[in-house]
């Protein structure tokens, strides 16, 4: 998920927290998924106990936010390594030709009322292959299964099947230009929800998101209001969710399960990240070690869920290296934020941001993105 602040000119909101979970800003607008809870750490900031590290248990009861949470976890086997998002060189994204760059903005039917329920959890209703459960709502999201480049009606077995509508379709057309055929197959289903509709307020912060729906980290869904805010805005937040897939994935996340007491390298929410993954790196290489340090002091001291006031001290404080408020609320967002700003463009400034700038640009697996995000120009 992600959040983001509110231009000083647009309405200001206070986030709720979701269900006691998702970290909260006030006067954010939140746009991503996968962050539900930081796993705790226990004495050094590298070092967590699984317990603590519920990772993908919690991130997804976060994520749903109320009981349905539950009925909406991992249910499905993991996937072979084939799907993983291994390779390190980058080859795979920059082989594949760059797509016609016609698919952005969105049409205007994209601000038009789509079918959805906003959950009060901050989550969409879903179930889809989601879960078997008849949740409130159901029948009324957009929710479509993606095999290969198609987009599907999902078999929910719901009442009625909905085709994809004009708007699905160009969504869905941007994605396939802006992500890595890496990041692209990794989603399994698309969500589209209508954030107007919302039945909590606040909850109309959220943008979008990504969830994991196996245990192996292989198969995602992406959830996106697509009448959220400007092009650059949803553009921004889009990216803002490839980069959560590109870093939690099975091939980037230790998914050997909650047999494993502590984790030797930087922990996500999805669990353990795996020795020189990107996320570890950047964690450990990009990130000033004494901001990172004072980052966990915050997060122990607030068992894992400091409220809005403490991140924007936190923010205040070192400001110099986020890109963003959000990004101040967790190293994940952070590094999230970081890669939407800098594949997009934006101009950003300061020594320890261009740092992490720096850092990403190196990655051989990443370095072709700023060639996609043209395409939301
Ligand atoms: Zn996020």
């Amino acid at each position: 998920m992600r959040i983001r602040w509110w231009l000083p000119v647009t309405a200001v909101t206070a986030l709720a927290a979701v269900a006691g979970a998702l970290l909260a800003l006030s006067v954010i607008r939140r746009v991503d998924g996968a962050d539900g809870v930081r796993p705790g750490s226990a004495g050094t900031p590298a070092v967590v106990t699984r317990d603590d590290a519920s990772g993908l248990d919690r991130s997804t009861s976060d994520a749903v936010g109320g009981p349905e949470g539950q009925e909406n976890g991992p249910q499905t086997g993991q996937r072979g390594s084939g799907d993983r998002l291994g390779a390190q060189d980058g080859s795979e994204n920059v082989a594949e030709p760059l797509p016609a760059s016609d698919v952005w903005p969105l049409p205007e039917s994209c601000r038009e009322a789509e079918i959805s329920v906003w959950a009060p959890s901050g989550t969409p209703r879903a179930r889809s292959a989601l879960s078997g459960e008849d949740l409130p709502g159901a029948d009324q999201l957009a929710d479509y299964q993606i095999e290969g480049d198609r987009l599907l009606a999902a078999d929910t077995g719901r009442r009625t099947s909905r085709e994809p509508t004009d708007c699905a379709e160009r969504l869905w057309s941007a994605i396939r230009a802006l992500y890595p055929p890496a990041g692209r197959r990794l989603l399994t289903h698309l969500v589209i929800y209508d954030g107007s509709r919302a039945q909590a307020s606040e909850d109309r912060d959220v943008a979008a998101f990504v969830r994991p729906i196996d245990e192996g980290l292989g198969e995602w869904l992406l959830a996106v209001d697509p009448a959220f805010g400007e092009p650059a805005d949803l553009a921004e937040t889009l990216v803002h969710e490839l980069a959560h897939l590109l870093t939690l994935n099975g091939g980037q996340v230790d998914t050997r399960g909650p047999d494993r007491p502590t984790c030797p390298t930087e922990p996500t929410s999805q669990g353990c990240s795996l020795p020189g993954s990107i996320y570890d790196d950047y964690v450990h290489q990009a990130w000033d070690p004494a901001v990172l340090r004072r980052w966990w002091e915050l997060y122990e001291r607030t068992d894992g869920e400091p409220d809005q006031e403490e991140l924007a001290a936190f923010h205040e404080e070192y400001r110099e290296h986020f890109v963003s408020p959000y990004a101040a609320s967790d190293p994940e967002e952070d590094l999230a934020e970081t890669l939407a700003a800098w594949c997009t463009g934006r101009r950003v400034s300061g020594e320890p941001i261009l740092a992490k700038v720096d850092f990403l640009a190196r990655r051989a697996e990443l370095a072709q993105l700023p060639q996609r995000c043209r395409v939301l120009h």
